[in-house]
């Protein structure tokens, strides 16, 4: 059998933030047949890629950081490269700055599979720079150098010429050093460079987890060593590293060292994941379920195929506008399908949905609730209305029963259905290390679903530790039926509502 003829791209993932990848890089990801890679810091990278992806971790399980060996990763690459067009090896900053994935590459070409680099943005300029320290300044340093060698007592110094190294002018960046700060400090003064200059460790930098140890050359081993820096980190020794005093950003962001657990589905949970991390969150996804199309699809493509035959048609979630438009593109049909019927969103995200088809609501109302929908219908008369409610499987039933009272004749249908998604045992453990600060619940189902994922016991212990948000009073009181606490109600139901309102809810408990 003949197999496709892929290209395999060495693609630099960039120091940890999955929107520090570039343009290009998200766009091979986005349609890669295979991903290869090795501990990842956030794995949201990953979801870029198709869900029929094949994902493989070349990482040994060791947490050493070190992979499975690059002669088993070549023979890895080169079998999905006569599998896949497009097979992403994907590895962390940039992959030919102190990166040795190159290494395989070159054994792809017996395997006649073609090969290209995506550059990435490198740990060595990313980390001073979320810690707010440039490694080049006009007036500071205008130079930069980056080593990876650092003198070893029992392989030597590895070729390194400290003394020349020290005296080269302006910034010095040691990457994979963390480990001999102190060999790599002393051999830089003895070198020549002062030990009084400014000098910083950064670890996990330009990531949510970053933490910093400023010093100088001479106490700087001691003071990470303090703190119990371990790698990843980058030490940067120059007077750029005073600048930080001024230019530091990362850390003032207001989610800044705040883990908050994300409850939505994968697909979904892009808006909200995104809106975080901008503000500085670390953002650990636990998505409680999938969105899987209903058991018997034969309603959904009768309801779509007579929208028209509606006077309105109701819908109450992004993921049912999405079912929708899907069902409707399988026919061959499009936003025209609505035909006369006018068209209620539940909320502004419904409504964004639908814009995106090109469809605009009529009518979206004032409270993004079940409730806020009838109540917005108070004036309008619905007697004898024909009336189409697209909602999820096991939803209320206030929406359709107020309609009915108000006179309508009401159809429903499903339009998909929530699946349980196991939880990821990482979550677990970082509920059960407290190292949870805020969860997020954008449904009653997400409250139900992750109370099912975790079992009562730990769904209590984060409750007890983890200030929880509710994207309104119907997931409040959702929260409440568990005999869990409510940190925090939006008071606008929107995601970013509920963002604002735990931002709010953190500011004060800090004033
Ligand atoms: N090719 C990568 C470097 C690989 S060597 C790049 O361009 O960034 C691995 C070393 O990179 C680590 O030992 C550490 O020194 C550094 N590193 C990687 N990610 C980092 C991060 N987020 N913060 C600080 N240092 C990081």
């Amino acid at each position: 059998m003949i197999g496709v003829v892929g290209t395999v791209y060495l693609v630099g993932a960039g120091p940890g933030d999955p929107g520090l990848i570039t343009v290009r890089g998200a766009e091979l990801l986005g349609r890669a047949g295979a991903v290869v890679h090795d501990n990842l810091s956030d794995r949201a990278l990953l979801d870029l890629a198709p869900a029929s992806a094949e994902l493989h971790d070349v990482a040994r399980g060791d947490g050493s950081g070190h992979t499975i060996g690059r002669e088993r990763i070549a023979e890895l690459l080169a079998t999905l490269g006569g599998r896949h067009a497009v097979v992403v090896r994907l590895t962390g900053g940039d992959p030919f700055v102190f990166g040795y994935a190159g290494e395989e590459l070159l054994r792809l070409r017996a395997a006649g599979i073609a090969w290209e680099i995506v550059p990435g943005v490198t740990s060595a300029v990313a980390a001073p720079a979320a810690a707010g320290i440039p490694v080049t300044h006009r007036r500071v340093a205008r130079a930069v150098t980056f080593f990876g060698d650092h003198p070893d007592p029992e392989r030597g110094a590895g070729g390194t010429d400290w003394s020349a190294l020290a005296s080269v002018p302006g910034t010095l960046v040691s990457l994979m050093g963390v480990g001999r700060l102190a060999e790599i400090a002393a051999a830089l003064v003895a070198g020549g460079r002062a030990a009084s200059t400014p000098a910083a460790v950064v670890r996990r930098g330009a990531t949510p987890r970053q933490e910093v140890v400023v010093g100088t050359l001479g106490d700087i081993a001691e003071r990470a060593r303090e703190r119990g820096v371990r790698p990843p980190a980058v030490l940067v020794v120059g007077e750029v590293v005073a600048l930080r005093e001024r230019i530091g950003w990362f850390e003032q962001r207001p989610l800044f060292g705040r883990a908050v657990l994300v409850t939505r589905p994968r697909a979904q949970a892009g808006g909200l994941g995104e809106r975080l991390r901008e503000l500085g969150a670390d953002v650990v996804p636990a998505p409680v379920f999938r969105i899987v199309p209903p058991a018997d699809p034969a309603p959904l493509r009768e309801a779509a195929a007579r929208l028209d035959g509606f006077d309105w048609v109701f819908l109450t979630s992004a993921n049912g506008v999405d079912a929708l438009f899907e069902v409707l593109d399988a026919a061959g049909r499009d936003g025209r399908a609505f035909g006369a019927a006018r068209i209620a969103a539940i909320g502004p995200g419904t409504a964004a949905a639908l814009r995106r088809r090109g469809v605009r609501a009529d009518l979206v109302p004032r409270r993004f609730v079940a409730e806020g929908i009838l109540e917005a219908f108070a004036g309008i008369d619905l007697s004898r209305a024909r009336v189409l409610v697209w909602r999820a499987e096991g939803a209320r039933d206030v929406l359709p029963e107020g309609l009915r009272a108000g006179g309508a004749v009401v159809a429903e249908v499903q339009a998909y259905r929530l699946a349980d998604e196991p939880l990821d045992p990482k979550v677990a453990e970082r509920i059960d290390a407290g190292g949870i600060d805020a969860a997020i619940f954008t449904s009653a189902s997400t409250v139900r679903g992750l109370r099912r994922a975790l079992g009562g016991e730990r769904f209590s212990r984060l409750a007890s530790r983890a200030l929880l948000a509710a994207i309104g009073p119907v997931t409040a009181d959702a929260l409440r039926d568990c005999g869990a606490p409510v940190g925090v109600e939006a008071a606008e139901h929107t995601v970013g509502g509920v963002v604002d309102a735990l931002v709010a809810r953190l500011r004060e408990g800090e004033a």
